[in-house]
């Protein structure tokens, strides 16, 4: 069978949702249990997006294979359950550094090397050893930032150009907004964003239209005039409950069919894996309970900086059909103790990973009051880190116990710099990143969440547990629960009385709907307990 190609635009401006649009169109294949891998452009020229603030980029996300990439990944790996590897990632800083080390190399001599068709030509050579390495049944393309922008251009044209001699599908999000007051749908924005795509030589197979509200079918007839397609290939994607219902949606509008047409592609639905997944959405939707989290961080202002945190959190809570609302507390706001106070409606505390000193000292609070309340606490690399601080000072008697990323000069080093990161001076993949395996100690909170003695879970990080304080402080009650067997790192610690778990990994970048991650789901359990028994 013929390579298939997807490849999805995005229309008028960024922040539409087209991520979620491409893992809903690749989820409605795995439907069919067709295999289906994407691809995503950035247009950035940064090699990767591991330099990136969380704060202005949303988070970084790590692949098991050590790859920082966009968090776009995390929303394709939560919908196709399935881990991904960094050669989906393409960006400008890639393609234009992959260029001009070509060029060094005397790969173009003679040449002056052009956007088209050198770096167009990197762009479908790349595209394509995607597909012979993996020989998906379809490649679904990304393509970030929105169609007019300089940054994506020559992506754009490369894919028009792939397009006349593969077979390939256009999809483009646009949005449709109502004006409060007139309420009607206005697709005058859509009309001149599709002429911007005719413009470049191509016309979408689809428009799919984000709207706060359903779709109007005089908006749709519009919109399918102006793009020359049959109105049901205009879909709606106006505001739902939840994005892991999208797939559904589509596919309740048929957009299955249509594409599967397109690409000449036939298959049978798998009932059992789409039933299982409309079971989750539902209990999404109508939750038999709810508990309250408080997560205290540094970002929390841009709540993409801990997209995946959100996510798991949502997997654990329909696992257990409760809803999980989260309250965003700003830890610099902790720093005070009096600040704590307000800590004390909730059901469950979550310190996330993160960098830096501002707001540590107020995180550190927020583990001292959940420990001394019994409330259920969740801490995440950075968070564990500061569990392990927080139970030097007040639990060892270790005054001032620091992280050296905080305070390099502090007596007690709880966590330090892992040893091999000391002579590291370039930044961009050079921290611990990736998968790791753990070894977890029998009767511990964290062996039974996982009910296994060996994980793997995903690393970012450069400082760790400091192992020459590892016995004072077993001796003092905390519980070292698992362990790096090959670098003898700590990569679990539990308080030895209610439910306290730190650990060094990130297991909320594994999460997914239809196996969310054990660490979560036993949290989440824990924090239903307390809300029951208050
Ligand atoms: N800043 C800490 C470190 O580098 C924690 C990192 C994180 O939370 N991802 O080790």
């Amino acid at each position: 069978m013929p390579p298939k190609y997807i490849v999805v635009l995005g229309l008028l401006m960024s922040g539409l949702g087209k991520g979620a649009v491409t893992s809903a169109i690749m989820k409605m294949f795995d439907f069919y249990d067709l295999k289906v891998l994407p691809v995503k452009f950035d247009g950035y020229l940064n090699y990767d997006c591991g330099t990136m603030n969380p704060y202005r980029h949303g988070e970084v996300f790590v692949l098991d294979d050590k790859s920082e990439v966009d968090m776009d990944f995390g929303l394709y790996e939560r919908f196709l359950n399935k881990n991904l590897t960094g050669d989906l990632s393409i960006t400008g800083g890639k393609l234009f550094s992959k260029l001009v080390t070509k060029e060094r190399k005397g790969g173009f001599l003679g040449e002056d090397v052009q956007i088209i068709p050198h770096l167009t030509n990197e762009v479908m050579g790349n595209i394509e050893n995607v597909y012979k390495k993996k020989e998906p049944d379809v490649l679904v393309i990304e393509v970030g930032g929105t169609v007019g922008d300089i940054e994506n251009s020559y992506f754009i044209e490369a894919m028009r150009q792939f397009a006349t001699n593969h077979d390939v599908t256009f999809v483009c999000l646009t949005y449709v907004p109502a004006l409060d007051v007139v309420g009607e749908q206005k697709t005058k924005p859509t009309q001149i964003g599709l002429r911007q795509l005719q413009q470049v030589g191509i016309s979408p197979n689809v428009v799919i239209c984000r709207s706060k509200a359903p779709l109007e079918k005089k908006a749709k007839d519009k919109i399918s005039l102006f793009s020359n397609l049959e109105p049901q290939r205009v879909i709606d994607d106006s505001d739902d409950y939840t994005i892991y219902h999208l797939p559904l949606h589509f596919m309740e509008q048929g957009l299955d069919k249509v594409l599967l047409k397109d690409l000449g592609l036939s298959g049978r639905i798998n009932k059992q894996k789409l039933n299982a997944w409309g079971i989750m959405t539902d209990k999404i939707r109508t939750p038999k309970g709810k508990i309250d989290i408080g997560i205290v961080g540094k970002y929390t202002d841009l709540k993409d900086s801990y997209a995946s945190l959100r996510e798991a959190l949502i997997h654990a809570g329909a696992f257990s059909n409760v809803r999980v609302n989260i309250d965003w507390i700003e830890s610099t706001d902790l720093e005070k103790k009096s600040g704590t106070k307000r800590l004390s409606g909730l059901n469950g505390i979550i310190v996330p990973g993160g960098f830096g000193k501002r707001g540590t000292e107020g995180m550190i609070n927020a583990i001292e009051y959940a420990r001394e309340n019994g409330l259920p606490f969740l801490g995440l690399c950075l968070g564990m880190q500061l569990m392990a601080v927080e139970y030097a000072r007040n639990a060892c008697g270790l005054k001032n116990a620091n992280s050296t990323e905080m305070n390099p000069k502090t007596k007690y080093n709880v966590i330090d710099i892992i040893e091999w990161q000391r002579g590291i001076r370039t930044k961009g993949g050079t921290m611990r990143l990736g998968a790791y395996e753990c070894a977890l100690s029998p009767n511990t909170h964290s062996y039974r969440a996982y009910a296994s003695k060996k994980i793997t879970e995903r690393h970012r990080h450069r400082y760790e547990f400091n192992n020459k304080y590892r016995q004072t402080m077993k001796n003092k009650g905390l519980v070292i629960a698992g362990i790096n067997p090959k670098e003898d790192l700590v990569e679990f610690i539990e308080w030895n009385s209610g439910f306290g778990i730190g650990t060094q990994s990130h297991p909320e970048l594994k999460s997914r709907l239809e196996s969310p991650a054990p660490l979560f789901v036993s949290f989440v359990k824990e924090a239903i307990n307390r809300s029951a028994s208050k």
